[in-house]
């Protein structure tokens, strides 16, 4: 495939940062974890509280293994934290006059918004964060670039909205436009960039496609597309990268690190035709990744929970926090373009742990199931349920539509066939399939939720019946 934005030249937007060694890199995130623990203990209640609980003070942090003494805190702390100090809870540690921007997480866990405060300096440490990643996919000043999520109280809008300014590109932010004005504004302009979820990037091309826009020669200066919040399959990735004509990136960010810590470089999400990997602003904050049943740090090649301590965020730092991601830890060696971290993540693979579903005593995450089903060209999009049958099984069942095209039924049923294996192979679990009529199921325009579970109503059900 044609690559129009890999070149040898790498770029860098905080280049002695981004290229320290690893024993600089050590040397100057203890500094900074000892810096965020004096300030956090002796300016915010919460801290001094927690941390006098758990016996522990600034004093014992004498080398970055000791982060290990200090206890975790996590999203219910917070939420209560404000609930008792409202409304920015006791964790701040300036002065209200020196707080200027307000995040308010989106609460996809259901469990309530946290609040978080930023100075001045936290923000412009943010936006640097951004910026990286667009200075190393080889964005310019000038460049144009579309942001197709929406502005809005979460940081990602706003942090690529600034971070992009912060390079000298120029942000357009769409999202108060419909996807057909969001099109003609983007070819109106032949823009160099696109930054959206997978879930719309796929609704945008659907679209693109039945209006008949060949996109390789509408968006001909496309530099690059980045992705954020949720995981895809590598073979979509790679269809996109075909069907656009460019390299898709990915960021990972949040509301808690205030950052966009892990960036692809120029290299992007999918190099070699599998995920790559995601460097890391170990320059900005320390995070750990811990086994999520022992809390103890995880191998190069597992998986673990990113839990963050931040050095950037003076206002309200974040220390111990557990991200409640799931993300494959690299060693340093994966990448050759010269950035520098203590280790690499797996690109296009974080999920959240409360994604997984547990099906017949099988851990599935959702995106494996992607994986499967999208891997069938013919397959336009799904939906999952688990459930509890009359008989008490536990179904776990893929309602799915084709792409609208003519297709005989004999064709129909070997991609089915196909498709079960496909699941079962990847899940280990067999799954009842369905089509359904193309149109008929949802479309998402930037939080992918497929599956939903219904079992325990279900088992209220089962139990009557068994009467
Ligand atoms: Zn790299």
């Amino acid at each position: 495939m044609e690559r129009k934005t890999i070149t040898k030249e790498n770029h860098h937007f905080l280049k002695e940062k981004e290229t320290m060694s690893i024993e600089d890199l050590k040397t100057l995130q203890f500094e900074k974890t000892r810096e965020t623990l004096e300030r956090a203990y002796h300016n915010s209640q919460f801290y001094r509280n927690i941390f006098d609980k758990a016996k522990v003070k600034p004093e014992d942090f004498k080398e970055l293994e000791d982060i290990a003494r200090f206890p975790f805190i996590d999203k219910l702390d917070l939420i209560k934290d404000q609930e008792n100090h409202p409304p920015f809870g006791s964790r701040v540690c300036v002065t209200p006059d020196k707080i200027c921007r307000i995040n308010i997480t989106s609460g996809t866990s259901g469990m309530g918004q946290e609040v978080h405060c930023h100075e001045e300096a936290s923000i412009v440490a943010a936006n640097a964060s951004t910026a990286s990643h667009f200075a190393a996919i080889g964005l310019q000043k000038g460049d144009l670039s579309a942001l197709l999520y929406p502005l809005g109280t979460m940081t990602g809008g706003m942090l690529s909205y600034e971070g992009l300014r912060m390079l000298g590109a120029t942000p357009m932010p769409l999202a108060v436009f419909n996807t057909n004005q969001k099109i003609a504004i983007m070819k109106r302009f032949n823009v160099h960039h696109i930054s959206t979820t997978p879930a719309y990037l796929s609704r945008i091309t659907s679209i693109c496609m039945e209006k008949g826009i060949h996109l390789k020669e509408t968006f001909s200066r496309l530099k690059g597309i980045t992705l954020s919040t949720e995981p895809f399959p590598v073979a979509w990735a790679l269809k996109m990268e075909d069907l656009w004509g460019t390299v898709i990136h990915d960021i990972y960010g949040s509301t808690q690190l205030n950052l966009n810590y892990a960036i692809t470089c120029k290299y992007g999400a999918v190099p070699d035709g599998q995920f790559g990997c995601y460097h890391l602003a170990d320059y900005l904050a320390l995070v750990e990744v811990l086994n999520k049943e022992t809390d103890k740090p995880v191998e190069l090649g597992e998986w673990g929970e990113p839990v963050v301590t931040t050095f950037s965020r003076k206002a309200m730092p974040l220390i111990r926090f557990r991200s409640n991601d799931r993300v494959r830890l690299l060693p340093p060696e994966c990448c050759d373009c010269g950035r520098m971290s203590r280790s690499l993540w797996e690109v296009g693979t974080v999920a959240r742990y409360d994604d997984m579903i547990k099906i017949k005593a099988t851990n599935v995450w959702p995106q494996t199931v992607d994986e499967a089903v999208f891997s069938f060209d013919e397959i336009e999009e799904y939906n999952g349920n688990v459930f509890i049958d009359n008989s008490g099984r536990e179904v776990a069942k893929v309602s799915f539509e084709f792409k609208n095209a003519a297709l005989d039924d004999t064709t129909k049923a070997t991609i089915i066939n196909k498709l079960g294996y496909k699941i079962k192979e990847l899940t280990l679990v067999t799954m009842q399939l369905e089509e359904v009529p193309y149109g008929t199921l949802p479309r998402f325009e930037y939080k992918v939720r497929r599956w939903t579970d219904e079992r325990v109503p279900g088992l209220e059900r089962v139990k009557f019946i068994e009467k």
